[in-house]
């Protein structure tokens, strides 16, 4: 069945990002502020509130859920939740972003409740640059994740690095090679203006077309027309098959005409796109009727006639959207 979930513009929506918590373990500079006031419990969707909402919208067409955060997996009751949802009748991929520090202990009971694909956030490769850029982090237990990650099975697992001038561009190619010897996928992001960080975002901006030219100086590339559901484009290595790497620019290759997606806040705001405020209160239609879906339904069907045509981020000048990522469902 195709989704029922259609856009002002003709977009069909059949991907849900969902973030399970604001929390979070680390307090990565591009993504939150050092002093950080998370979400009092009440106002978090509960699991049962958000299995509900994810049944809601996979009955109406959804094909791939995304359960991020802050950090999915400090969420008391993660590995229930993927089973129920992993679960549910017409869902094509449940998959997941971590930033890795649970994924020792977590990586196999997620895999066994059907988390298909995982992406685990890795900035660096140097201890001490990985402690300053996630400000807690431990990188060595990061690593300890993502070897679990694939001892436990996964279809494919891949590597998120948001790209920074100063602080760890230059380890580009250590990157890739790192990704190269594991078989694992590797995506280079381009730093978004969500949040007051204390600092301007466009001092320390690298563009992935500048990422390109630092991973030729040591690869081959190979254009690739393949896609993953997301906004990253993909280029593959000519001489190491297995390893894709995607680029994700949306300050550099604007990718809002392709956008097929919709977001959940931790306290259920549906987030009609990453770059705007416009939302729809889910939590409160949820809590005024708990057994009916069609109040919900009904309200999602309008609020996604709203959906923005594209984002309008810019790097220089005020901060134009308030909520940091971790708030996002990033
Ligand atoms: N905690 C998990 C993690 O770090 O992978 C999941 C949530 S995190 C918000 C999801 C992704 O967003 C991470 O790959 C992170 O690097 C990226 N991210 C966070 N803030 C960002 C920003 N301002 N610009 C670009 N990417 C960002
Ligand atoms: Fe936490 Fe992920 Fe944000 Fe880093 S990027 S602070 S790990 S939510």
């Amino acid at each position: 069945m195709a989704s029922a979930l259609q856009d002002g513009f003709g977009r069909t929506i059949d991907y849900l990002r969902m973030s399970v918590t604001d929390r979070c373990d680390f307090r990565c500079v591009y993504c939150m502020a050092e002093q950080m006031t998370f979400l009092p419990r009440q106002q978090v969707l509960t699991l049962e509130e958000l299995y509900r909402l994810a049944a809601l919208f996979v009955g109406q067409g959804v094909r791939k859920i995304r359960l991020t955060g802050g950090e999915p997996l400090v969420r008391q009751g993660i590995v229930g939740l993927c089973r129920r949802i992993a679960a549910l009748p017409g869902l094509r991929e449940l998959v997941l972003t971590s930033n890795g520090s649970q994924l020792e202990r977590l990586a196999r009971p997620l895999a066994e409740a059907g988390v298909k694909r995982l992406n685990v956030s890795l900035d660096s490769l140097d201890p001490a640059r990985f402690r300053a850029i996630t400000r807690t982090g431990e990188l060595a237990q990061v690593l300890a994740g993502i070897e679990a990650a694939q001892q436990a099975g996964f279809e494919r697992i891949k590597l998120n690095t948001v790209v920074m001038k100063g602080r760890n561009a230059d380890e580009v190619l250590d990157l890739v090679g790192f990704a190269v010897e594991r078989g694992l996928d590797i995506s280079f992001i381009e730093e978004m203006p969500l949040g007051e960080v204390g600092r301007s975002r466009d001092e320390a901006f690298c563009s992935s077309d500048e990422v390109r030219a630092l991973i030729e100086r040591g690869y081959a590339l190979l254009d690739s027309a393949e896609q993953s559901g997301g906004p990253a484009r993909y280029v593959r290595l000519r001489d190491h098959g297995q390893t894709r790497i995607g680029f994700i620019s949306p300050h550099s290759h604007n990718f809002c005409a392709t956008c097929n997606r919709v977001r959940l806040t931790a306290e259920g705001r549906l987030l009609l796109c990453l770059g705007h405020e416009h939302s729809l209160d889910l939590r409160g239609l949820l809590r005024r009727h708990p057994i009916e879906g069609g109040p919900v339904l009904e309200a999602i069907g309008k609020a996604l006639l709203r959906k923005p045509q594209r984002h309008e981020f810019a790097l220089h000048g005020e901060v134009q959207v308030l909520r940091f990522m971790n708030a996002s469902g990033g």
